[in-house]
């Protein structure tokens, strides 16, 4: 038997309830089943922990990895046997711990957070095989009797100047047919040769000449460089307002990575929309990083998959889901943007890819970089208590200043009715153009109009699957949930009393916007991006180079416009609701407010020319508008925190939420009751619920939630894993453990 016996036979501590002989190993799939699982290793095959390997599971041919010792939770004498270890290099200790620690945190099963490190099944086979062409050195063409006809000798001339070179570029070149080479090989004159595909990523070229830095940027990137160097766990905040060169400075530590002949990852928040900082990759390394999100196609997600896995892709800028590829060498994370919501995942395995990407850090003793212009209070606090080290860049790059931010009060300066720019915004456009420059109008609503109401008989058009009104997208002649993407077309009549030519459109999205920019400003060229017209990368970076061209002078859009778009000429920025993020007044609503509407600024007067950002409000008091048109981060996160301390509420408490849904309300609300009568009591913790949801009704699902409060100290899963445990639920209603949760609905 193989020497793998000895290292990893059943030698499960505290005496396994069966005694073993054969060698058995646990291996577990990428599914949501209960964990690893017992099998026997047949005889003559040696396996490791990390084998990528193809096991029986029920009737079915699994794939899965060997995870460890075998449990000795089953009689030996009913395993079954792996069929066989995967051509695949094996997953790193520190990948598969990683996994267990992702599972552990979010509660999630070990087999769906394994799934998103085997993503692409495919690529676990061997990669099909090339062939090439070369004269056989050893062919004694003269001895031989090798008849010569004039392709063949075309080939073998044009063999004998070149490297091996496959078939069709050979019969390209000698226009001799396939029979040819087949009859050359046959007779022993050519040689087929077969060679693994090379890597599609080529090494980045450290050569290049960084550009010059300012002597803060120098500061910054000397720091960040240190650590590399000194090697470690270390995750350091890289704080630079919008516009400072976060991305020219935290290049400086990939270089010393890339240096180190290791890998790196850089999280991006809004993949699709990188095409800008692709190209200062590009700048930077002289090629194209491996890209790691949901539109990349499946044959460039395998060899993307096979290359980070065998090291040959250096550098992967990815979404979130990009921290699970199995690296070989992972020598630096970066999170760029690290306050953006878009890195918790909310469906399958609910985790935050910035805790997530620290803890992967930690694990693989290496670095982390957390890039932002408004850290989060999580970040900030982990700063203050010396967890975190902290790298500050605090004015633009090169000429440009910060824009200056001006109020303006809705109630006093009132756009006409059913109008949204205000005569002074209004005026400041007018301006801005006249001056050759560009303004964007920011409004985070997609479609025409949020509510559509019949003036007849009141009746408001709802989703059926939701609690959410239809938003009207005139574009399409659409009624569209903004949550399941359920879809009506807009009718004539009032469906509920049959009125015609009474529906009315109530508030404002970007379409409605747009019909009032281009009746306001008729001579000038408006565009609008959201993500209902701006789909994919393609699509941004031909955005792009129209703003840049200056083929467009007013761009009116979502928060996808909000961050990382760098356009010289933009000067003002007109805020159209500056209230609309503070609604709803969940835990971080003034949080994210002032992140995204500082954002929104960052993209006024980033180049020579000084900027402006307008806010329009109806409520020119509220500290979140206060602090932006301060510029005074300091005092609001202070005031932020205090008020979180207050309640024990993140970063100074934790919080956890139960979703409890089915199709059924009643047994929804059976499941719910029993959980609630189960609840845990204590010091420092809080159970609030269950309650309906603020969408109570979600693609067709009833939803009740929990919400847990807990101190700091107290172990928030094993308290939910006891609590679950005591209950049980039908299989209809699913219970869903959110830890730290971002969205309340
Ligand atoms: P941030 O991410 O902090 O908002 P960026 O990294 O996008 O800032 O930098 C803003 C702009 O300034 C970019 O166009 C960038 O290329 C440019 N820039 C920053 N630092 C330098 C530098 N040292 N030399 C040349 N250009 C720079
Ligand atoms: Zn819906």
């Amino acid at each position: 038997m193989s020497a793998a016996k000895a290292t990893s036979g059943n030698l499960f501590a505290n005496d396994p309830a069966f005694e073993v002989t054969a060698q058995t190993v646990s291996v577990l799939p990428p599914l949501p089943l209960a964990g690893p699982y017992d099998y026997l290793v047949p005889e003559g095959l040696s396996v490791q922990p990390g084998d990528f390997v193809e096991i029986p599971l029920g009737r079915q041919t699994q794939r899965g990895v060997v995870w460890g010792d075998a449990k000795g939770d089953v009689d030996p004498a009913k395993l079954r046997e792996i069929y066989g270890v995967l051509p695949t290099a094996p997953m790193a200790d520190v990948t598969r711990k990683f996994i267990d620690w992702v599972s552990a945190y979010t509660m999630a099963r070990q087999g769906a957070v394994l799934r998103m490190a085997m993503s692409v099944p495919d690529a676990l086979d061997a990669p099909k095989p090339i062939f090439r062409f070369t004269l056989n050195p050893e062919f004694d063409a003269d001895g031989a009797s090798l008849r010569m006809t004039p392709p063949r000798k075309r080939v073998l001339a044009f063999l004998a100047d070149h490297p091996p070179m496959e078939q069709g570029d050979i019969l390209r070149e000698t226009g001799a047919g396939a029979s040819v080479i087949k009859g050359l090989v046959e007779a022993g004159a050519v040689q087929r040769l077969m060679v693994t595909p090379p890597s599609p990523f080529e090494l980045p070229d450290l050569d290049i000449p960084r550009p010059d830095l300012s002597d803060e940027q120098v500061a910054a990137a000397d720091a960040l460089c240190a650590q590399q160097e000194k090697g470690g766990f270390s995750c350091t905040l890289l704080d630079g307002v919008t516009g400072s060169g976060k991305t020219e400075v935290y290049f400086e530590p990939v270089r010393a990575a890339l240096a180190q002949g290791k890998q790196v990852v850089v999280l991006l928040p809004e993949i699709a929309l990188s095409a800008q900082w692709l190209q200062r990759f590009r700048d930077r390394f002289g090629v194209t990083p491996a890209l790691w999100h949901s539109e990349v196609g499946q044959a460039r997600r395998r060899d993307t998959w096979r290359a980070v896995a065998d090291g040959s892709a250096r550098l992967v800028v990815g979404a979130r889901s990009a921290l699970f590829l199995p690296y070989h060498d992972l020598a630096l994370i970066v999170v760029d943007e690290e306050h953006e919501h878009a890195f918790k995942q909310e469906d399958g395995v609910m985790y935050h890819a910035r805790d997530m990407a620290v803890t992967r850090a930690h694990l693989g003793n290496i670095p982390v970089v957390l890039a932002s212009a408004t850290p989060s209070l999580e970040t900030l606090a982990n700063v203050e208590a010396g967890r975190y080290q902290r790298v500050a860049l605090g004015s633009r790059h090169g000429a440009a200043v910060l824009p200056s931010v001006e109020i303006i009060d809705i109630r006093k300066d009132k756009p006409e009715r059913n109008r949204w720019i205000t005569p002074t915004l209004k005026k400041r456009l007018l301006e801005t153009f006249a001056s050759g420059e560009q303004a964007m109008l920011f409004l985070n609503r997609r479609g025409y109009a949020p509510l559509t109401l019949c003036r007849a008989c009141g009746h408001r058009f709802q989703c059926p699957n939701c609690t959410a009104w239809l938003v009207e997208h005139r574009a399409w002649g659409k009624l569209q949930c903004h949550h399941c993407g359920y879809q009506a077309k807009a009718p004539d009549a009032c469906p509920s009393c049959g009125a015609e030519g009474k529906l009315a459109p109530c508030g404002p999205g970007v379409e409605r916007l747009y019909e009032e920019a281009v009746e306001t400003f008729p001579d000038i060229r408006v565009e609008v991006a959201t993500s209902d017209n701006i789909m994919g990368p393609k699509a941004a970076a031909e955005l792009i180079k129209r703003v840049h061209n200056h083929e467009v002078d007013l761009l009116i859009g979502t928060q996808i416009l909000a961050k990382g778009y760098h356009f010289p000429m933009l000067t003002l920025v007109g805020v159209v609701d500056a209230d609309l993020g503070l609604a709803g007044g969940d835990l971080r609503a003034a949080e994210r407010s002032y992140q995204l509407l500082t954002q929104v600024a960052g993209r006024a007067g980033r180049g020579d020319r000084p900027g402006t950002v307008l806010l329009q409000t109806a409520d020119p008091a509220n500290r979140v508008i206060k602090a932006i048109a301060a510029g005074d981060r300091d005092a609001f996160n202070e005031v932020e925190l205090s008020q979180r301390m207050t309640h024990g509420m993140p970063p100074h408490g934790r919080l956890a939420a139960l979703i409890i849904s089915g199709k059924k309300e009643k047994e929804v609300d059976e499941a719910a009751w029993r959980i609630g009568r189960a609840a845990p009591r204590g010091d420092g913790l809080m159970v609030l619920g269950p309650a309906p949801a603020p969408l109570s009704l979600l693609r067709g699902r009833y939803r009740r939630r929990f919400m847990i409060r807990a101190d700091k100290g107290i172990k928030m899963q094993a308290l939910i894993h006891d609590w679950l445990s005591k209950v049980k639920t039908p299989g209809s209603v699913r219970v869903q453990v959110d830890i730290d949760p971002y969205s309340f609905m």
